[in-house]
């Protein structure tokens, strides 16, 4: 199917990556969907919500100390490398919904990150944020207000930052080709992306071993890993640069 497109894929000038969790399951770090879903048989779907974290913030921190400890122990795999490597060809930007910071690690530099990054943190009350540079010697951490310290990531319910989602939907109106990679598209607004892309006339592919809602109304489906997807469609740029 990639190869009926591959014109359309050549003459593409601004490429936008959708990115979720499958992207970099083949680094190590699970999804939250997939069958390594659960941490201590608690719903992670449960712990990533302000409810729980105000009903105890003590494992919710836990959780993401463990999480950020996992990423901090991976590499970003031959798929988030691929996207890296289009830069020589082409404008790229990813609109990650990870935290992980591994697109950042692979040498990406256009990267909004929709739903916070895992190294950072936020006052759950004033306006203090933070890189969380070294372990903490109290969980939960406190700000110097004295409230508690909460991870600056997006939790389920909450709205992402005005800012970052403006510039998201600007992004994704005004590409020429929108790859959907590893996610399952079910968390909203970002799940709209492919939509506002689409709107424009922007080509669509979504690499994603398994079926999404959004898969019928893609031009091209790419049925396999990211790691091994990426690094072909990341050749078929490298190649029309080479020839022309
Ligand atoms: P999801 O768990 O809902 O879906 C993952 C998708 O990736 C599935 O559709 C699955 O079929 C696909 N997938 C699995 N392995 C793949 C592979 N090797 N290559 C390509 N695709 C693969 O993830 P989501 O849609 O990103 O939504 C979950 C939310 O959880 C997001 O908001 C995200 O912030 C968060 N999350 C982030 C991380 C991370 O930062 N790495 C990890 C887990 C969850």
């Amino acid at each position: 199917m990639v190869e009926d497109i591959r014109e359309r894929i050549c003459d593409s000038k601004r490429v936008v990556f959708v990115t979720g969790a499958g992207i970099s399951q083949e680094s190590g770090i699970p999804t939250f969907r997939g069958k390594d879903g659960l941490w201590r048989n608690h719903d992670v779907m449960k712990l990533a919500t302000i409810e729980a974290f105000y009903e105890n913030p003590r494992l919710v921190w836990e959780w993401y100390n463990q999480r950020r400890e996992n990423i901090f122990k991976a590499h970003p795999n031959a798929g988030h490398k691929a996207i890296a490597e289009l830069e020589k060809y082409v404008d790229v930007t990813i609109l990650t919904q990870n935290i992980d910071g591994l697109h950042q690690r692979a040498g990406n530099t256009k990267v909004l990150e929709l739903h916070g990054s895992i190294v950072k943190t936020k006052c759950s009350v004033c306006d203090f944020k933070d890189e969380i540079t070294e372990k903490f010697l109290e969980i939960p951490p406190r700000c110097a207000c004295g409230n508690i310290l909460r991870p600056d990531v997006v939790w389920f319910g909450e709205p992402l930052s005005e800012d970052i989602w403006n510039n998201a939907m600007s992004i994704a109106s005004q590409c020429d080709l929108l790859v959907v990679v590893g996610t399952s598209l079910v968390v909203s607004p970002a799940n709209r992306l492919p939509i506002y892309a689409k709107q424009n006339n922007a080509t669509l592919i979504e690499i994603n071993p398994n079926n999404t809602e959004m898969s019928s109304e893609m031009d091209a489906v790419i049925r396999n890993s990211s790691a091994t997807a990426l690094p072909e469609l990341a050749a078929i740029f490298r190649n029309n640069t080479i020839e022309n």
